[in-house]
């Protein structure tokens, strides 16, 4: 049995942390709010007041913060992780954030003599649930296979995609793609609507042509052709539009920082931005079809 600290029990920490606690691991946990540590306890892990009282005498300590700031502020903070953990401790961030500030919270971590990845996720809070996150993974080989067997548990793909950084690196690229399909798969729908061509029709021809995609197959923005979709629940999320404009707005401070073409990332963050500005932060990405016809 393992003794992990696990920061961060929001929608996708909490869930997480479940399942190392059913992989028969002592889990403590911090987190902000009260709600989420009573469902930590609730789940059997132990609930603590401090980053300080989670990460003392841990093997491992994960991750799960909403943005780089805190990531930052977690780790390098006067009262943070590198502070308090014992040298030797395995961290794991699995948040979202920018690739410089989990490159320069992995050169801390090092300095501190701690192995470090930056692993986030794909998969949502269905994933989380389920342990069937794909992570992507940033971090010396040795740090790499340190994580995996934690990971495992908590995923069903482990991609190592390199050095420090290279996990969010992935994960921003992925998700750009993501966003620049699903608008060019929303725009074709709509586009179909008008020429009299039937959803359906264009999902079976499309589906196996040359513009089938996930955002068509497995995420199709139109009621009825994907049974799984949130266009079959009102566009309940799923992945939120709030979720994609961040991811977005990450692809393109990182393309603005390392001089690359990103002009489809750039307009698919434009969109996003004024659907979100719309009102709908909350509603599932797809439904941004909604906007485009
Ligand atoms: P969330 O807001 O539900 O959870 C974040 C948690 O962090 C909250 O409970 C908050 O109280 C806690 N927190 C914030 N600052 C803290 C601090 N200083 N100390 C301790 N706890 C603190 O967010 P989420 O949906 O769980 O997402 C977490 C990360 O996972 C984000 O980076 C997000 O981009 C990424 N992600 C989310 C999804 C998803 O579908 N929700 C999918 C993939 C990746």
């Amino acid at each position: 049995m393992t003794t992990i600290g696990f920061i961060g029990l929001g929608n996708m920490g909490g869930p997480m942390a479940a399942n190392l606690l059913k992989a028969g691991h002592q889990v403590r946990g911090y987190d902000l709010s009260e709600d989420a540590l009573l469902e930590l306890k609730q789940a059997g892990g132990v609930p603590a007041s401090s980053i300080a009282t989670v990460v003392s005498g841990a093997d491992v300590v994960v991750s799960m913060l909403p943005a780089g700031t805190h990531v930052r502020k977690v780790y390098m903070g006067d009262d943070g992780i590198l502070a308090n953990v014992s040298k030797g401790t395995l961290l794991i961030d699995s948040s979202t954030i920018d690739v410089q500030s989990a490159r320069d919270v992995a050169a801390a971590a090092s300095d501190a003599g701690m192995h470090m990845v930056d692993a986030p996720v794909s998969g949502g809070v269905g994933g989380a649930t389920a342990g069937t996150l794909t992570f992507m993974v940033g971090g010396a080989d040795e740090a790499f296979a340190a994580a995996k067997p934690y990971l495992d548990i908590m995923g069903k793909a482990i991609i190592h995609a390199g050095g420090a950084g290279n996990g969010q690196a992935a994960k921003i690229c992925n998700n750009m793609m993501l966003g620049i399909q699903m608008i060019s798969v929303c725009e074709a729908f709509a586009l179909a609507e008008k020429l009299g061509l039937d959803h359906q029709k264009l999902y079976d021809i499309s589906s196996t042509a040359s513009g089938q995609c996930w955002s068509l197959t497995s995420y199709c923005p139109v009621p009825g052709p994907v049974e799984a979709s949130p266009a079959n629940r009102d566009y309940q999320p799923g992945f939120a539009a709030a979720m994609m404009l961040k991811d977005l707005n990450l692809s393109q401070d990182a393309s603005k920082a390392v001089g690359a073409q990103t002009p489809l990332g750039k307009q698919a963050t434009a969109l996003y931005n004024a659907f979100c500005d719309e009102g709908n932060e909350g509603v599932d990405f797809s439904g941004i079809i909604n906007k485009l016809r």
